[in-house]
């Protein structure tokens, strides 16, 4: 088992859940250490000297945030990236696992895909840059791991949600997103939504992830982008009515038929079951109620 283990992105929504369920961790934030600074790498690995290092890290948004910013996805990342890797194998640090993203895979697939199309095709266009970059920390992961014998690995989790999710951002994902309006929504009131509420997705409850990342740093020593996502694969119209139904809210919903994104974007949690065996993941309807319920209890900016 490793014991001394550095987690960065440490202060974001998953570090923060993670660090619930593995507290003696060291979690990073980018106040102790900008990762886009290779000598601070540097330093940051010499003063801590972890047995492993679970890279979390990233410049993430929604899909608005992803369309908007492209160049800042493309620089932040592929820099964060490059010295974790990097500075990791000059280190003599033997294990990294690292975060991609489903966005990373191509937008044409047969669905549920596997991980064997993880190259096969272009990611979609509203994410190109952000998935680009996540497809390269695969590369390099598995160029560190061929060419020295490490274990570098990575993982791909579906879209999160949970407590400490990122509310009422323009960067929101939409589960925190919808959270957000329903709550501040007056009775009887019409929310308005991006899209046509027809693409499926796969949300996956961020503590669901938090009891598999430690499995998976021991367990996952193979070249495979191990998708994490649960089998419920729902449109954006039935979660938003789970939700509603959930709180029982006289709300209305729109949709303003903007930014629709990818459709469908299912992976397969086949090879992940091989690794970790059978796994309960949270049903939507009863994650997204505990988490409007701690959004109602704790959030407040
Ligand atoms: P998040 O809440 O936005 O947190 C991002 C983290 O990265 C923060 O801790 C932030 O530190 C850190 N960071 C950003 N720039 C940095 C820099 N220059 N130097 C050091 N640290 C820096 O993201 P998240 O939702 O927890 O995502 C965690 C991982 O899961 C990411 O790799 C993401 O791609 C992946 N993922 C997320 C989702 C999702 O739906 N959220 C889905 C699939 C995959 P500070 O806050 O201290 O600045």
């Amino acid at each position: 088992m490793f014991k001394n283990v550095l987690v960065t992105g440490g202060s974001g929504f998953l570090g923060k859940r993670l660090s619930r369920e593995r507290p003696h961790w060291h979690y990073l934030s980018s106040r102790e250490c900008d990762l886009t600074d290779c000598r601070q790498v540097r330093e940051l690995y010499g003063d801590l000297k972890p047995e492993a290092v679970l890279h979390l890290a990233a410049r993430v948004g929604g899909i608005k945030d992803n369309v908007e910013n492209q160049a800042d996805f493309f620089y932040l990342n592929t820099m964060m990236n490059t010295n974790i890797l990097r500075e990791a194998h000059n280190a003599g640090i033997g294990r990294v696992l690292s975060s991609l993203s489903t966005c990373a895979f191509p937008e044409r697939a047969v669905f549920p895909y596997n991980e064997s199309s993880f190259f096969r095709g272009p990611p979609t266009i509203t994410n190109f840059s952000y998935g680009m970059t996540k497809r390269m920390l695969h590369v390099g992961s598995m160029a560190y791991r061929k060419q020295y014998n490490l274990n570098y690995s990575t993982f791909c989790p579906s879209n999160l949600y949970g407590p400490d999710d990122h509310f009422g951002k323009e960067s929101s994902h939409f589960v925190p997103s919808l959270i957000h309006k329903v709550f501040t929504a007056k009775p009887g009131e019409d929310i308005e939504l991006w899209g046509s509420g027809r693409p499926l997705r796969q949300q996956l409850y961020v503590d669901d992830l938090c009891k598999i990342l430690p499995i998976l740093l021991e367990l996952h020593n193979t070249s495979t982008p191990l998708i994490v996502a649960p089998k419920e694969n729902l449109s954006i119209l039935h979660m938003a009515e789970t939700l509603i139904e959930q709180i029982d809210k006289n709300v209305r919903l729109s949709f303003n038929g903007e930014l629709d994104g990818q459709f469908r974007k299912d992976g397969s949690n086949e090879a992940l079951i091989k690794i970790i065996g059978p796994f309960e993941f949270t049903k939507f309807k009863d994650g997204v109620a505990q988490t409007y319920q701690w959004y109602q209890e704790n959030y407040n900016g």
